[in-house]
């Protein structure tokens, strides 16, 4: 039976090879850190890791992920509710509340699970979800499975934002939902605007911070610190899969009512397993880390500036942006593969974006900057950067 597939999957693979879009995995041999070495005999230095912090491979982190394989086991076999719930996943969601003072957290195996299971539980056909049209897929697909109304304004557009909210009025509950950064251009979303559009309007405001938690703010709570209103926003998302250690596993957190009802009711964290004891053991120590010292986000904050100065004189056109994501604007597609291959060849580890990803006439090389770049790091890729962007004529 399958023959006939066989054929029209063979030939929508090659539509999307003849179209350039692709994918193809580079392979690394070496764990995720600043430097890796990858199957085709390259030492490289990373600038695409979401391993803002250098947690992903930190020896303290790997210590307690091996400390407690050894006192919790390897695996729960079990979703939360029947027998997958350990002391040790308690401590870590009161950690993450108490990261972010909030009444309590829930765990997922992903964000992209507390994304999808979010909104469903706690809104219904009389309410109302306002999102920014450049918010993530997991949000996009947690909206879909939600019987709210769906009103969408343009990214980071506030009077749009505003007009949406004016046309949601009828309905029950209102909440705006948004990126705190978003991941292709670095921007932070406006967090106070938005807040006092939510006050406005009577509406809740939930942010998801993969791209923020650990190091945006003055003490890496995120973008609602970063513009002084975390006691403003009622829900935020957020993984363990970037910045904090980069396993895997995300959360929600935010009032008592709102986590219990989603331990309640919310699918993915009903119906899909526990996280593992391994990764719950390690993420209590990153909560603990990012807890007691600012030391990381500085330096991240600091290798940032570094790398963003060199790679700004030299004449490229970047984003700005308050984030450790620093888009290289190189506007065409065929360019950003270009450059990134020959970035490889320097031994800088970097990806081409470009349109569907970005929008026609984007294309980028995105960089992100970890707090375990050494400056050493940070000059070869600058000083790769240059060469090749004189090679093919994008700087003088
Ligand atoms: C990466 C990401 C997710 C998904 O996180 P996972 O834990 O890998 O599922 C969700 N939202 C945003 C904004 C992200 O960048």
């Amino acid at each position: 039976m399958y023959g006939e597939m066989k054929t029209h999957l063979q030939s929508e693979l090659k539509a999307i090879e003849e179209a350039g879009i692709y994918k193809k995995e580079r392979i690394i041999t070496t764990p995720q850190g600043a430097n890796v070495h990858v199957n085709t005999g390259e030492d490289v230095v990373i600038m695409c890791a979401n391993n803002y912090l250098g947690l992903s491979s930190h020896p303290d982190v790997i210590k307690a992920s091996k400390d407690a394989l050894d006192s919790h086991g390897y695996g729960m076999s079990s979703v939360r509710f029947i027998c997958g719930t350990q002391d040790i996943h308690k401590e870590l969601e009161a950690k993450i509340a108490s990261f972010y003072g909030t009444e309590d957290t829930i765990l997922y195996a992903a964000a992209f699970d507390a994304n999808g299971g979010v909104f469903e539980p706690l809104f219904s056909a009389e309410d109302a979800i306002i999102s920014d049209e450049l918010n993530h897929a997991s949000i996009i697909d947690g909206v879909r499975l939600c019987k709210a109304k769906r009103y969408r304004y343009k990214h980071s557009d506030m009077s749009d934002l505003e007009e949406q909210l004016k046309a949601a009025q009828e309905q029950r509950f209102r909440i705006i939902v948004t990126d705190g950064v978003f991941s292709m251009d670095g921007d932070l979303a406006k967090m106070d605007e938005i807040c006092a559009l939510a006050d406005k309007y009577d509406a809740l405001v939930m942010t998801d911070e993969c791209h923020s938690a650990g190091f945006i703010g003055k003490t890496g709570r995120g973008v609602p610190e970063h513009f002084g209103v975390q006691d403003r926003v009622d829900i935020i998302t957020g993984t363990l899969g970037k910045a904090l250690g980069g396993a895997m596993g995300g959360y929600t957190t935010g009032p008592k009512e709102i986590i219990d009802m989603l331990r309640q009711k919310s699918r993915p964290y009903l119906f899909s397993n526990s996280l593992a004891p391994s990764i719950v053991g390690a993420s209590n120590k990153v909560f603990d880390i990012l807890s007691s010292t600012t030391l990381l986000r500085d330096q991240l904050e600091e290798n940032t500036k570094y790398f963003k100065d060199q790679i700004v004189a030299a004449g490229f056109d970047i984003k700005p942006g308050d984030s450790p994501i620093v888009p290289i604007m190189l506007y065409d597609a065929a360019l950003s593969q270009k450059f990134a291959d020959k970035l490889l060849e320097e031994g800088i580890y970097a990806i081409g974006f470009f349109y569907p990803v970005v929008a026609k006439g984007a294309a980028r090389i995105r960089t992100q900057i970890s707090a375990a770049h050494s400056k050493e790091d940070l000059d070869k890729a600058a000083a790769a950067f240059i060469k090749i962007g004189r090679e093919l004529g994008v700087i003088e």
